[in-house]
């Protein structure tokens, strides 16, 4: 075959442009990067070894190693690893499968400054393409384990690359960057130097559990003249300590190392948020190192988003995304688990069933939610962060998770009317309830706005109740299933009547009951003519201002609810919903009296659909039919003029 020459896709040739003009300040991860990649191919290699015993690969010394050139100012990444077929270069070396990439691009150029740009790119990661920064023309020589031609890849990073077949090519991948000119002022040190290369790989990869070695310097007398048996092969140097961070003591890692072992698992460029430590002994021996992050993916709501955890069995890599020993609401959770006492070919639907992996499953969970818990009391801000960031999430536990219902709640804190800003706890919320108090009172709906401006608000306003505003989608389903926390109800304000604990005074009572029948005329009158679109006009406690409301029956589906369900494909049955009228407002009461006088008046009929209409369009629900709406609105404010 040819040499070939493809384009980048459209996303992989702007993100290469990004590293070609460096707008990435600490250019030396690029090594961390490539040493990332070597150091999956060779526990890929491992594993497809482990399963196909007729695979023709050479395992016996697998390692990663770099190799320097300081006069053609190259520099080697070698890994005798899986490798890559031709097409596999093609797909996986030229385009991002990121299924976040067009948006991460998007708030890329619209970043103001530098250091927003160089925080979104620390948050998405962009692997291989960090050669860019450092090196002018890339060249990557492949060969697939088993397989016996190899390929050889080629770019400059601008639009194009070439791929042609190679002869001879070892096991592997081997990366070699044809370095840009040292520029200090760039931070473009020279990567040719050994002691650069040392200190790199110490900071940034020494847990990796692969040797990753460097040649040693032929001492430099041997140049000439000495006879070919005298040159002893020097022994090459091993960079990294390899050593598995989860086994060691906490007083011997420090957090820098911590941080980077997320960087290797996560590819996310940022430092984790938090980092959990487990060590569990006796019969069942384990080890565990979780990291919540402290940005949420773009991709944490895509159906292709990975979860799971890296599980290893006895410091041996078994596999990426393990799904059993997480649930799907924490994952967001990155880190590595290392069993001792399972089969070092387990597979996922045997991980599923197992009772040592289920039993793993519950501590891991247990562990995240107490340490949350404790980020609440002993750092509050990164607690806020957490919330911001993964709160959405979370609360999916509160539908799938009964055991830990309790728990979430406890962890969860919610916005409020009390505070603009301060989000609340429901452990605050139930502290600061007003004498009498009985319910715990919250709304959902689209936005703080939407939800304060809603008419449903008016009363608990100016009673001083304090009202938590529920704007998440999964809240819609979450409050619907949770009954209530330290014993005290969750209670919609835009659900069933409003009881506001207050004391009723005798006189107040009996002025209530004489409203009740001066108004009865209007409601069953009401109640007929919008029969078709209410299943009851009646009045309303909770109003001060706008005349009329919407409001669900207690037991019924709320609209939003039911969109969510026909959204994901469910039809639920349409509830007729209850119209509350506010007697106080002067449009009420003004139609009270007209329909008392005038009951056969058709244009009385009128006005109370446009009531109705009305009360919809306040809580930001559709019409059914807004041409009559604007028709009969029309005809009012024409009479007004
Ligand atoms: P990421 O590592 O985040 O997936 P990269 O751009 O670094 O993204 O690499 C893309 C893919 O190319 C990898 O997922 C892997 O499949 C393949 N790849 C990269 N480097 C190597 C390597 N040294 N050996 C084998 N495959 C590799």
């Amino acid at each position: 075959m040819p040499t070939e020459t493809f384009e980048f896709q459209v996303e992989a040739r702007q993100l290469l442009q990004m590293m070609i003009h460096s707008i990435y300040s600490n250019k030396d991860v690029f090594l961390r990067e490539l040493i990332s990649n070597a150091s999956d191919a060779l526990d890929k290699l491992r594993l497809e070894a482990l399963r196909d015993d007729t695979l023709d690969a050479d395992v016996s010394d697998l390692h990663i190693a770099i190799e320097t050139d300081p006069e053609a100012r190259t520099l080697t990444v070698r890994d005798n690893g899986i490798g890559m077929s031709h097409d596999e270069v093609v797909q996986l070396i030229g385009t991002i499968a990121n299924s976040g990439t067009a948006k991460f691009l998007q708030e890329l150029k619209q970043a103001k400054d530098e250091a927003t740009a160089e925080g979104l790119i620390g948050q998405f990661g962009v692997g291989f393409y960090a050669a860019f920064m450092v090196a002018d023309e890339v060249t990557l020589v492949t060969r697939r384990a088993g397989q016996g031609e190899g390929t050889r890849w080629s770019s400059t990073g601008e639009g194009t690359y070439t791929v042609e077949p190679v002869d001879g090519a070892p096991q592997g991948t081997a990366v070699t960057l044809h370095l840009k000119p040292v520029d200090q002022e760039d931070q473009l040190f020279d990567y040719t130097s050994r002691w650069k290369i040392r200190e790199i790989v110490k900071r940034y990869s020494d847990f990796i559990t692969w040797p990753v070695r460097m040649a040693a310097e032929a001492p430099a007398e041997q140049k000439e003249g000495e006879a070919e048996e005298e040159k002893a092969a020097p022994e090459p140097e091993t960079l990294n300590s390899m050593k598995a961070l989860w086994a060691r003591s906490r007083d011997e890692v420090s957090d820098e190392e911590y941080h980077e072992l997320y960087k290797h698992i996560s590819h996310d460029w940022t430092d984790p948020l938090e980092t959990l430590r487990m060590q569990a002994e006796g019969t069942f021996e384990y080890q565990a190192l979780l990291f919540l992050p402290a940005r949420a993916p773009q991709d944490l709501f895509a159906r292709e988003h990975k979860r799971g955890v890296q599980l290893y069995v006895k410091r041996v890599f078994i596999m990426d995304h393990c799904e059993a020993l997480l649930p799907e609401y924490l994952r967001f959770v990155k880190g590595v688990v290392d069993a001792q006492d399972l089969s070092l070919n387990v597979s996922r639907e045997i991980l599923q069933q197992d009772r040592q992996i289920q039993l793993m499953h519950r501590r891991l969970v247990k562990k995240v939610l107490s340490t949350v818990k404790e980020m609440m009391a002993q750092r509050p801000e990164n607690y806020a962060t957490f919330w911001r960031e993964f709160g959405r999430v979370v609360k999916e536990g509160l539908l799938s998770d009964h055991e830990n219902r309790d728990a979430i709640l406890r962890i969860a804190s919610f916005a409020t009317t009390r505070d603009q800003e301060e989000p609340a706890t429901l452990q605050q919320y139930v502290e600061r309830m007003k004498e009498g108090q009985e319910h715990i009172y919250f709304m959902t709906g689209e936005s703080r706005t939407a939800i304060e401006n809603s008419p449903h608000m008016e009363a608990f306003r100016d009673k001083g109740y304090e009202v938590l505003l529920l704007t998440d989608p999964v809240d819609e389903v979450w409050v619907e299933t949770v009954p209530e926390f330290d014993g005290k109800p969750l209670r919609s304000i835009a659900k069933g009547e409003a009881d506001l604990a207050e004391e009723e005074t005798e006189e107040a009572k009996a002025e209530r009951e004489q409203r009740q029948e001066d108004f009865a005329g209007l409601l069953s009158w009401m109640t007929e003519r919008l029969g078709e679109q209410v299943k009851e006009v009646r009045l309303s406690s909770r109003l001060t201002v706008s005349p009329a409301c919407i409001v669900s029956d207690t037991d019924d589906v709320t609209p939003a609810l039911r969109n969510m369900y026909r959204a994901m494909g469910q039809e639920l049955p349409e509830a007729k919903r209850i119209l509350e009228l506010n007697p106080g407002h002067p449009l009420v009461e003004g139609l009270r009296k007209a329909q008392a006088e005038r009951p056969d008046d058709a244009d009385l009929a009128g006005t109370a659909e446009l009531l109705h209409g009305m009360a919809l369009l306040a809580e930001g629900g559709e019409l059914s039919d807004p041409a009559r709406f604007t028709k009969l609105m029309a005809e009012r404010l024409e009479r007004a003029l």
